[in-house]
């Protein structure tokens, strides 16, 4: 009997996970109970846990065979926990238990195909090598891949391989989508200060305008991704926010910038940054005032390793066949912190479809849901990623 039929036996009670962790959102760092649910299914499927990893993280740890510590037969595998605060518009019987918080990204459908993996390997163990089965808090722009690395994570769980997986509405229930390369984009936020000199607005000759200063700024910023990007490299910068002023005739004191730039290679993200700084600064300068620029670089580009993407693309032909299996859908100008993960080691994210019916509602929706028709499959997709790499 297959993986994905033996996994198919078990689908209701993967389903009972993943239905309970929706009813029981929790915001980044704070998933206590999901991560107490968790530790406690991985023992009692007989997998060592190993507790706040990246604070309310935790990582499962399956050893099998007699290579189980040889270098290159040490795989990661990675879900997160995190839900959104973002109030549920759904009115079925597992939808959020918690005022103003929902998994609206579909985190609980990702811990529970992990879960369902986890469970599958530990019985059958019809493989030769360690799996690390990596549980992420706070993957919403809190930083919680961050956090694992910063505890040390590859360090102490070395792995020679990861993969992730997020589901995608619109893409059919029964298809993976797998990019070699760049996948989705790196993220930053930056917020720009202008100290000008307040005044009368009736003498503006007695100041300098911080308003006047930050709208050029705003304007000349757009000449960054136009002129200074290379046209073929994707990029985009937005200045979301401008403040300044609290009165019809006072010129303000100060003014403040702020956005996101967005891009798929760390060196455009560098020349954004650098650049940004230079033409604030200077036409600040130029203007008489003073400018201040923090540029946050707070999610890396998603960038799959060639190999493992081949990799990753064949395991899914095999469960769902190769005319299933999208192998150049489009750039995601989204950003997803698995990108820090990838930057220490080869590996790739992939995307399970989440149906284009039932499961299209986008996520970050208050009406969103994890289609758990797709539990199975990307629980058998970690599962035979780890019996056809770490073949015994
Ligand atoms: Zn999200
Ligand atoms: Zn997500």
């Amino acid at each position: 009997m297959n993986a994905l039929t033996q996994i198919r036996e078990f689908h209701p009670e993967i389903a009972v996970w993943r239905q309970d962790i929706h009813a029981h959102p929790e915001i980044g760092f704070m998933e206590e109970r999901t991560s107490d649910l968790v530790a406690h299914q991985l023992a009692a499927f007989g997998i060592e846990v190993h507790r706040k990893v990246g604070r309310t993280g935790l990582v499962g740890v399956l050893r099998n065979g007699p290579r189980a510590d040889a270098p290159g037969r040490r795989l990661g595998l990675r879900a997160d926990m995190d839900a959104l605060p973002i109030a549920e518009a759904n009115t079925f019987a597992h939808r959020s238990r918690n005022a103003g918080c929902m998994h609206a990204c579909g985190h609980d459908g990702h811990t529970a195909m992990l879960l369902g993996a986890a469970k599958y390997l530990a019985q059958t163990r019809n493989f030769d090598g360690t799996v690390h089965f990596i549980f992420q808090p706070a993957e919403e722009g809190l930083g919680g891949a961050l956090a694992m690395l910063e505890d040390r994570l590859f360090e102490r769980f070395p792995c020679d391989a990861i993969f992730g997986m997020h589901n995608r509405p619109k893409l059919q229930l029964g298809k993976f989508a797998v990019r070699s390369g760049a996948m989705m984009a790196g993220g930053a936020f930056f917020d720009i200060d202008v100290v000008g000199l307040g005044s009368h607005g009736a003498r503006p000759e007695t100041g300098i305008d911080p308003v006047m200063v930050a709208v050029q700024i705003a304007s000349a910023l757009q000449t960054i991704v136009s002129r200074n990007v290379r046209p073929v490299d994707t990029a985009v910068l937005s200045i979301t926010r401008i403040h300044a002023g609290d009165a019809y005739n006072v010129i303000p004191q100060t003014a403040r910038l702020s956005g996101t730039a967005r891009a798929f290679s760390t060196q455009v993200m560098e020349l954004i940054g650098t650049n940004m700084k230079r033409t604030a600064e200077g036409i600040a300068q130029a203007m008489g005032a003073k400018a201040s620029v923090d540029f946050r670089v707070n999610f890396a580009p998603v960038i799959n390793d060639a190999e493992q993407a081949e990799f990753a693309a064949a395991v899914c032909a095999e469960l769902v066949g190769s005319e299933n299996v999208v192998r150049d859908p489009p750039l995601i100008m989204a950003s997803e912190d698995f990108s820090f993960m990838l930057e220490k080691v080869p590996g790739c994210y992939l995307n399970i479809g989440n149906g284009d019916g039932e499961g299209a509602c986008e996520v970050h929706n208050p009406s969103y849901d994890f289609n758990d028709a797709a539990l199975p499959l990307g629980s058998a997709f970690f599962a035979r990623a780890v019996e056809r790499r770490l073949a015994a």
